[in-house]
């Protein structure tokens, strides 16, 4: 095991993760799991896995990002996401262009320079139509697998067009669309399009400068990726593990600000 030399946290609404980097900055360590309503208790377990597996953790600094950083602890110094966020993609690109991340309850387009800076943002952070949210409440009433969600929406060239933006009303819309015998994919395609017309509407406020690169659990979904393509023009380059970058990128700072 490589001694581990910073740690990122990022309490997201859905998923808490935590990074662990090694002197040169490399991800040597990492948990996701499903965010727990005791913030405290999950990451006291999250330090507790670290130190058993690399010894003990005096000195190690820690960043936390994220919607429940607040809650992390004394020891952690706390970040914004989006600083994190850019931090994290700029390490795995070195280069600027636009940040689109899509998270359980929240979204975020970042323009970052050549530099790694960021140079604007929008975030969503106030209504679920446009964050994973979305899709996912309307998966487990399909029972149809987050996981499955893309593929299904992909197996089809059929799209129908949702009247409902909000997640509520969008939910019974799609539950009386299957009762009068719309295929399930027609219906799950013009899902995606209701979410990824929210996403384009928000990098257009800050405006697109190309790579346009995608983190967040929803950055799994294959017809968000093809969709968000088609509607921007552009294609996407995608972190090798899109949902730990706001996480990565924390361990990042916190090994940059130890080094000064
Ligand atoms: P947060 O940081 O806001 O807690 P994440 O970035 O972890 O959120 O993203 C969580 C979202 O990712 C979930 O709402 C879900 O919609 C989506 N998601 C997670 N795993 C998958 C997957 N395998 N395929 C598609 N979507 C996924």
């Amino acid at each position: 095991m490589p001694p581990l030399h910073a740690l990122g946290i990022d309490i997201g609404s859905t998923t808490a993760k935590i990074v662990g980097v090694d002197e040169q900055g490399r991800m040597v360590w990492h948990i996701l799991e499903q965010a727990e309503p005791r913030v405290e208790a999950q990451v006291e377990r999250f330090l507790e896995r670290a130190s058993r597996e690399f010894g003990p953790l005096d000195g190690v600094p820690i960043v936390a990002t994220g919607y429940g950083r607040r809650l992390v602890g004394q020891t952690a110094r706390q970040v914004t996401e989006i600083s994190c966020h850019t931090r994290g993609v700029f390490c795995e690109f070195g280069r600027g262009g636009t940040l689109v991340d899509i998270g359980g309850q929240d979204s975020k387009v970042i323009a970052i320079s050549p530099q790694g800076k960021v140079i604007d943002f929008a975030m969503n952070d106030k209504c679920a139509a446009g964050t994973g949210r979305f899709l996912e409440n309307t998966a487990s009433r399909l029972r149809v697998p987050l996981e499955r969600l893309g593929e299904e929406a992909l197996s089809t060239s059929e799209e129908f067009s949702l009247s409902s933006t909000c997640t509520v009303f969008a939910e019974s819309e799609v539950i009386s669309l299957i009762a009068h015998g719309v295929p399930l994919p027609s219906i799950l395609r013009g899902l995606h399009r209701a979410l990824i017309k929210r996403i384009a509407a928000m990098i257009r406020t800050v405006g697109l400068t190309p790579p346009l690169m995608l983190s967040g659990g929803v950055a799994q979904n294959p017809a968000i990726r093809l969709m968000l393509e088609e509607e921007t023009g552009e294609e996407i380059i995608l972190p090798r593990q899109p949902q730990l970058v706001g996480a990565q990128g924390a361990a990042l700072l916190a090994l940059e600000n130890h080094n000064k």
